[in-house]
């Protein structure tokens, strides 16, 4: 099976060309100019860009939050993955407490394999950090799993405490992998979250009282000065405040090996989506900010001191699940779907717009996440060898983004309405064409199990 792409635009994160790609048995095994090689299968990419598939690692596919299993698993959701341009996902995989990693692993596999569209791979998050746990970690590197996260806004009885976060660090940076933190101050949100509730101020609009930007900012800063005191890289997940990312930067300046990720939803959406009568929809962890912060990420976005947007897709429906925190918003699950529109809302918020390059977008959605997580370079480029993952993308289509064209199961759009330009017209996973302007072909189960390499800095 051979497959030529002809007359298209290729862009990756260091460079834009015009010239054809010939696929063999799934990898890139030729780029040239007017290939004239016989293949069983033509496609004309004229007008057209032919960027490397993108990696989104910040997902929750099919998850638990909150007491809450998400509408989605892994079929609904890798499909939704392939009709926005994403070839590969890296999954949270959790840990119940109790429950071994190699057990979590498992799990997750078991879930993902007969139903996965695209390739995926899994970071393990932790949900205690004690001697067992930690013990185990050299041995899911050798599994392919070479990132690990905690997360620091954890309920009182699981607050993950100081010492633990430096033991955590240290030990994953001594294995060999990457620390994922989310970053906020569990503690300091558990206070504000009771004084707002003995004050009655418990609708949507009060979300962004009970997790301020400092909470965000002083959690970053922490993180970052264990993880110098560990001399170890860290990666900050779903950044989301102009605070926490003069952090970042700070400790970038001084050479410090931090890194950040960002979601769609804090470059396109703001806080006072929470004073809309559902503004419980928007309700993630961290808030929405206003929107003055979105310019901030832009900026960090395009200087090279936030490196990834990842969706953090988590799909709760509004109806039954979210619209149980329209009164009081703790009892809401937190999170956003955003896995289809992830690519599309960057290249329009981005390059349309001016903010960042073609290749600075392909670096964001795929060539960086693929680096960080030990993908590359079988992922997030088009190189000979490479695997043959790529988006046909038609920077002048233009979309209206609706729940009426998402294929997630959740039963609302966070972007509803927003009428857009640039949609990916082919999706093609290991030369296969898995989507064609948004109708998805590829199967479940085809997707493949990507064992991951070690951190290897980018
Ligand atoms: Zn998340």
């Amino acid at each position: 099976m051979t497959t030529l792409i002809k007359n298209g635009t290729i862009i990756t994160a260091t460079d834009t060309y015009k010239a054809d790609i010939l696929v063999k048995n799934g990898q890139v095994s030729e780029i040239g100019r007017e290939i004239s090689k016989i293949a069983s299968e033509i496609i004309d990419a004229a007008d057209k860009w032919v960027l490397p598939g993108a990696v989104d690692v910040h997902t929750h596919l099919d998850a638990l939050c909150d007491g809450m299993t998400t509408v989605d698993d892994f079929e609904t959701s890798t499909a939704a993955a392939a009709a926005g341009g994403t070839t590969t996902v890296v999954d949270y995989a959790q840990q119940t407490p109790g429950a071994s990693l190699a057990q979590t692993l498992e799990g997750w596999k078991a879930k993902a394999s007969p139903r996965a569209v695209v390739d995926y791979g899994f970071h393990m998050e932790l949900s205690e950090v004690n001697d067992t746990t930690l013990a185990e970690i050299p041995a899911m590197l050798e599994a392919g799993v070479t990132s690990f996260k905690i997360s620091l806004d954890g309920p009182a009885d699981r607050r993950i405490g100081d010492a633990a976060v430096l033991e955590f660090l240290q030990r994953v940076g001594a294995a060999g992998g990457l620390a994922c933190i989310h970053a906020e101050n569990g503690e300091v949100i558990n206070l504000l979250v009771r004084r707002l509730a003995q004050e009655g101020k418990t609708l949507p609009r009060y979300i962004p009282m009970c997790r301020p930007p400092e909470v965000e900012a002083e959690a970053t800063s922490r993180v970052i000065t264990f993880a110098e005191l560990a001399r170890v890289p860290v990666y900050l997940t779903n950044l989301s405040s102009a605070h926490a990312a003069e952090k970042v930067k700070a400790a970038r300046d001084r050479g410090q090996p931090v890194f950040a990720e960002t979601c769609p939803h804090y470059l396109v959406l703001a806080s006072d989506r929470y004073e809309e009568s559902e503004g419980i929809k928007y309700y993630s962890t961290p808030p929405l900010r206003p929107s003055w912060h979105q310019e901030v990420l832009w900026k960090a976005l395009a200087t090279g001191d936030v490196h990834v947007v990842g969706s953090d897709h988590a799909a709760f429906n509004y109806a039954g699940q979210k619209d149980a925190g329209k009164e009081n918003f703790s009892q809401a699950p937190r999170g956003l779907p955003g896995i289809q529109e992830r690519i599309s809302l960057v290249y329009w918020a981005g390059v349309h717009t001016g903010k960042i390059s073609p290749n600075r977008f392909v670096d964001l959605v795929s060539a960086t996440p693929a680096k960080l997580f030990g993908l590359f370079p079988r992922k997030g480029t088009l190189a000979v060898g490479s695997d043959a993952d790529m988006v046909i993308f038609d920077p002048k289509a233009d979309q209206t983004l609706s729940k009426s064209i998402g294929l997630s199961r959740v039963d609302y759009c966070p972007y509803e309405g927003m009428k857009i330009r640039g949609a990916p017209w082919l999706v093609i996973q290991r030369g296969r064409s898995i989507s064609r302007e948004g109708k998805v072909m590829g199967k479940p189960g085809a997707g493949e199990y990507v064992a991951r390499s070690r951190f290897a800095g980018i």
